[in-house]
């Protein structure tokens, strides 16, 4: 069986070392960092993922700006309040909770917010710097996912990394990181031919699709380690109560790998304790200047 790389309680050290560090830093910045998060509309997935931050936030001593704004809200109206939010000295980090209400352009939104507060790491300046190796703020789920291969000492230099997904959240930005820890790094998506081929190949399995259990134990190559990024809810035909499972079929890749992520309790918890810390670091970043 599988070791078992656990996001939750790898996550829940990093939020104790932010609470510690919080405590040390803010007598001498006057205040503590300080993390808005923006929502639009009742999904009510969203609201719970924006609990779950607010909820983080207050554990670790971050204040925290949530603001809810009805499905309605106009694109000026939601680019007014960021801009305010950009100005706003206690404001270290800040996201908006995606997905928007179709009327609204949510790259629009991202340009307009301050790439310095750009807790997701998902600004076009932010990536760029991804691109180019140089610091700036990583988007979370990626450096959550990167975090916990270092945590576990998973080697990648030398190692074949293959990444199923390519979107700008996830796929693409992780892929680039993996790179950048001098992997040799495939990106396979809905195109690719002979995925079970390609897959297979990989000592690093990382699955980013959206597809309910859709990476089976004979697309892994024995001893990879599989990173599964996939939040899908389920209802189960029989007893009618839903529940979470990745995009890896766990049970049965877990025959198969030496290392893998669980869902929940894996990559989820990462991706929040690394908005924590993006947040933090810009805060820090003002404490050094
Ligand atoms: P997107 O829908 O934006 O991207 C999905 C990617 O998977 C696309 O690149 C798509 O290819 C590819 N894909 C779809 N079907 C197939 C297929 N049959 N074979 C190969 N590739 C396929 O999703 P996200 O990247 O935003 O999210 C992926 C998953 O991760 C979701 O389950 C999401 O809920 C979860 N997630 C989890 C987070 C966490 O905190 N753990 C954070 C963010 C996301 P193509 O480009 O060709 O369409």
């Amino acid at each position: 069986m599988a070791q078992i790389l656990d996001g939750k309680s790898f996550a829940q050290k990093i939020q104790d070392n932010l609470k510690t560090a919080i405590a040390t830093l803010s007598p001498k910045m006057g205040r503590p960092p300080g993390l808005a998060v923006l929502m639009v509309g009742d999904n009510p997935a969203s609201a719970a993922y924006v609990r779950n931050k607010e909820r983080a936030c207050e554990r670790i001593g971050m204040a925290s700006f949530g603001k809810h704004f009805p499905a309605d809200i106009t694109q000026a109206e939601l680019e007014a309040v960021i801009q305010e939010l950009n100005q706003d000295e206690r404001v270290d980090g800040i996201l908006v909770q995606l997905p928007l209400p179709p009327h609204l352009d949510s790259v629009g939104l991202l340009l307009t917010i301050a790439p310095e507060k750009d807790a997701d790491g998902l600004h076009p300046l932010n990536l760029g710097h991804l691109v180019r190796s140089e610091p700036g703020l990583r988007s979370c789920t990626p450096y959550g996912v990167m975090e916990l291969l270092k945590e576990y000492d998973v080697p990648l230099e030398g190692k074949k990394a293959v990444v199923v997904g390519r979107s700008i959240l996830v796929g693409k930005p992780l892929a680039l990181m993996l790179l950048e820890a001098n992997a040799t790094v495939t990106v396979a998506h809905s195109r690719t031919q002979d995925l079970a081929a390609v897959t297979r190949e990989a000592d690093i399995l990382v699955a980013a699709i959206g597809k309910p259990e859709f990476i089976t134990a004979e697309m892994i190559k024995p001893g990879a380690v599989v990173i599964d990024v996939g939040i899908n809810r389920v209802t189960d035909p029989e007893t009618g109560k839903s529940r979470l499972v990745g995009d890896v079929a766990y049970t049965e890749a877990a025959q198969v790998a030496a290392q893998i992520t669980p869902v929940p309790g894996g990559i989820g918890p990462m991706t929040v304790a690394m908005l924590l810390q993006n947040t933090f670091n810009s805060y820090q970043n003002k404490a050094n200047r």
